[in-house]
């Protein structure tokens, strides 16, 4: 027995092991999974029979895997591991919202890579190559401890378990996900639509949609916040809705599970309200302040570019400070209600309160309201408000027959509340994730009112066709969306994942 332990476990580990240990943990934290003792041990034994093998293939990959656990690092800590989620924002995010991204991340996560990374280093370059020596029957030995370990523990469900593996296939199925969506999208949107509309009668001439982006409604003033913040929207006689759900916790998923029409979970991009207003006799416009990329187009981009005429104004080439203030799109709003059309639709695609909500106000506020990032978040939907109230008096300066429609695209949840660096980012897992302000004002609302029945974007279709007042075969909702009806409620949403959750079972976090 004491031969066994001198001859053949002995050679098998050295100091460096600890080191080895402590890296692969850091590892798989920062790639985004959880540590399991099991599988942790198994990427061990597989790492030191790497090593006793092939020193050149086993320090190559301490470094290949320390350069990538110290970028996904930010990612994996707030995000997880790569899913279909984490890819698409990938590839549909500007430069702009990643350096956000960045900038909103916490300071352990950095560190967390940079530990990934000088502990990789270190291992690699390590000089006493300890790793070295190893008899046929200690190779015997690893190798079995590894097959015992890999089929006890991390076989599940027939997929491997290890961290450094797992990363790779989940990469690559989220961006075989991604890219077959993509290319379906890129199919559909070429098809002709379905819509077939019956316009009962033109109520007004111009119909101004105005999307916003990340508002909680518990921050909004006219909606009940507690921080004065939207003098306009308290003084107009809008019409309220304050039960309105987001379909999504995210732009993308949010957007299209409500712009578009569905069947069998197949989104139509084709069939957008964008499309559905252009056969109803609409010109439209999609005027945006989102980024966009052109190589590879988010579906939101694809509804956009449906319009008749789009304008994006933040391409994310250029200077971000200057040019992502959503007042820019005011003289593209003032453009295309001069132009000679008929009856419009203009769309207005904000960045109102994106995280970070301090980049949207150029880091000012109004008060301290104990942090600066929330601060500059009551700021955001203050900065909106004003903009809204702009675009009012350009409505009402070009047509005497005008409506505007205004709702966030979902809500933000907490990290860190209570404290001075509590911010605001998504999430999927509160009430406040969907609760978003929805309201429309037209140029003959006489009165306030508030409707508190439950709406939802997932209806989003049917409501708008109302707003337009129009039929259409395809839309079956017959529930009166704008009046005070009690619809059948929705109460489901889709989470990160865009699987249909309880909306009523999420704990509210105020
Ligand atoms: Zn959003």
């Amino acid at each position: 027995m004491k031969g066994f332990v001198s001859n053949i476990i002995k050679p098998l580990f050295s100091k460096w092991d600890f080191f080895l240990a402590v890296w692969l943990g850091v590892l798989t934290l920062s790639l985004g999974y959880r540590i399991n003792i099991i599988p942790l041990l198994a990427l061990f034994m597989g790492a030191k029979l790497l090593a006793k093998t092939s020193q050149l293939l086993y320090k190559l990959l301490v470094i290949i895997y320390s350069l990538i656990g110290f970028l996904y690092a930010p990612t994996g800590i707030i995000y997880g591991s790569p899913d279909v989620n984490v890819v698409g924002s990938f590839l549909y995010t500007t430069l702009e919202e990643s350096i956000g991204f960045l900038k909103q991340t916490p300071f352990y996560a950095f560190l967390l890579g940079l530990v990934v990374l000088i502990l990789g280093i270190a291992l690699a370059t390590e000089k006493k190559s300890t790793h070295a020596v190893a008899s046929k029957k200690s190779l015997m030995m690893l190798s079995v401890f590894f097959v015992v370990l890999v089929s006890f523990g991390p076989m599940k469900k027939n997929r491997i378990d290890l961290s450094a593996y797992r990363f790779i296939s989940d990469l690559v199925t989220a961006y075989r996900t991604v890219s077959t969506q993509n290319q379906g999208y890129a199919a559909i949107i070429q098809k002709k639509p379905i819509w077939q509309p019956v316009i009962k009668s033109r109520r007004y001439h111009t119909y101004l949609l105005v999307i916003g982006e990340s508002v909680r409604r518990d921050y909004v003033h006219a909606f009940g916040g507690q921080f004065n913040n939207t003098p306009w929207l308290d003084s107009v006689p809008a019409t309220l809705f304050n039960n309105y759900i987001s379909a999504g916790p995210a732009t993308v998923i949010s957007l299209t599970n409500t712009l578009v029409y569905k069947q069998d979970r197949e989104k139509q991009l084709n069939n957008s309200v964008v499309t559905l207003a252009e056969k109803s006799g609409f010109e439209t416009w999609w005027l945006s302040n989102q980024g966009v990329k052109s190589h590879s187009d988010s579906p939101i981009a694809r509804i956009a570019k449906s319009a008749n005429h789009t304008g994006f104004i933040n391409t994310g080439k250029a200077d971000y400070s200057a040019s992502s203030s959503d007042e820019n799109l005011l003289p593209l709003l003032a453009e295309a209600l001069k132009s000679p059309a008929g009856d419009k639709l203009i769309i207005l695609h904000l960045m109102g309160s994106h995280p970070r909500a301090c980049d949207r106000t150029q880091g000012r506020f109004d008060s301290d309201i104990g942090s600066k990032e929330l601060s500059c978040y009551v700021k955001s939907i203050a900065m909106t408000d004003s903009l809204l109230g702009k675009a009012n008096q350009l409505l009402s300066n070009s047509t005497a027959n005008w409506t505007m429609m205004y709702f966030s695209d979902h809500g933000l949840s907490y990290i860190d509340k209570n404290s001075s660096r509590a911010y605001l980012t998504h999430g999927d897992s509160t009430k406040q994730n969907y609760q978003v302000p929805f309201f429309i004002l037209s140029s003959d609302s006489t009165q306030r009112r508030v409707i508190s029945q439950r709406r939802s974007g997932l209806d989003f279709i049917t409501t708008f066709a109302q707003w337009l007042n129009i039929d259409d075969p395809a839309i079956t909702g017959r529930c009166s969306m704008l009046s005070k009806s009690d619809c059948d409620e929705v109460n489901t949403v889709y989470d990160f994942n865009e699987r249909l959750t309880n909306y009523n079972v999420l704990p509210s976090i105020p």
